[in-house]
């Protein structure tokens, strides 16, 4: 391993997304995976979860005693959104900077890291969707909803993702929201004859959440205009596709200052 390398702690490393960071940081001599956290398979060996081409580590499911013990660089949190709020402010509070994978934290629990990233004075990246394409992919929606603010979102997961809409999604919604301003949809009086069915809003964009076997992470935005439409759609075919922008992550969220949203802020001139 470089003396450079950049020393890595996974939370929710034996989930989809985390057996997929650790094999792919197992790869990179830029990072050195020192830490590996889960609920699950704790006091497992992460190899024979993952394989032998990760790092020598076993899983524990004490992040507090396993950030004194191993002190990484930066913490991936990858888990679940009741944990990813205690498992950023532990970081925090020990200087490590936090790179936040997890959807579904709520405004409240985002306010809450923001202060222990003041605290702290240490940094925090949230990024709604690690996908160079995706970042790219809501840039062009907002940039489009100045010209067609009559937009609808649709996306599109794995049956097993727990919260809806995605973080993406969101994202996208407030996004395309805060660039059309004052604009807002105008509808004929709906008969909404099944519940649910016009999907859900935010920000005043209505968006639908697609759950099926198959897919992995895809989202549509439509714009509407007169005598036209446009469609923006991106496609995660694989969970391969988040690992080239955690590792950007990693490498960017120690130059930041507070708690930063969105993996552009890393990307550099777009
Ligand atoms: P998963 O359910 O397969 O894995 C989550 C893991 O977190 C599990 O192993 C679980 O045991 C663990 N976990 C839960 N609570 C924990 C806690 N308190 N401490 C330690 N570990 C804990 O989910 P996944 O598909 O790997 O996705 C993980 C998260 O990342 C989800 O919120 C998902 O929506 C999000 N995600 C984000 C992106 C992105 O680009 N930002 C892409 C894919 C998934």
């Amino acid at each position: 391993m470089s003396e450079a390398a950049i020393r890595v702690a996974v939370t929710g490393v034996a989930g989809r997304m985390g057996r997929q960071l650790a094999l792919a940081l197992g790869s990179d001599r830029d990072f050195e995976l020192v830490l590996a956290v889960d609920r699950s398979n704790a006091d497992e060996s992460l190899r024979d979860l993952c394989g032998p081409a990760v790092a020598n580590l076993v899983i524990t499911s004490k992040l507090g005693a396993g950030l004194d013990d191993a002190r990484p660089d930066v913490l991936v949190d990858l888990t679940h959104h009741a944990a990813a709020t205690s498992n950023a402010i532990s970081a925090l509070q020990r200087k490590v900077p936090v790179v936040i994978g997890t959807s579904g934290i709520s405004k409240d629990d985002l306010r809450t890291i923001e202060l222990a990233t003041e605290e702290h004075a240490t940094p925090a990246l949230l990024a709604p969707n690690f996908a160079i394409g995706a970042v790219l992919m809501m840039q062009f929606a907002e940039a489009a909803a100045k010209w067609l603010p009559d937009a609808e979102i649709i996306e599109m997961h794995h049956e097993q993702k727990v919260d809806a809409p995605s973080g993406t999604a969101r994202s996208t919604a407030e996004r395309i929201a805060a660039a059309r301003g004052e604009f807002r949809p105008r509808r004929v009086q709906e008969v909404i004859k099944t519940e649910g069915v016009r999907g859900g809003e935010v920000d005043s964009v209505h968006v639908h959440s697609v759950r099926l076997p198959g897919l992995v992470a895809h989202q549509a935005v439509m714009f509407g205009g007169i005598g036209e439409t446009l469609t923006i759609r991106h496609d995660s075919m694989d969970r391969a596709s988040f690992m080239e922008g955690i590792k950007l992550c990693i490498r960017g969220v120690r130059s930041l200052k507070g708690f930063v949203v969105g993996m552009e802020h890393v990307m550099g001139s777009l």
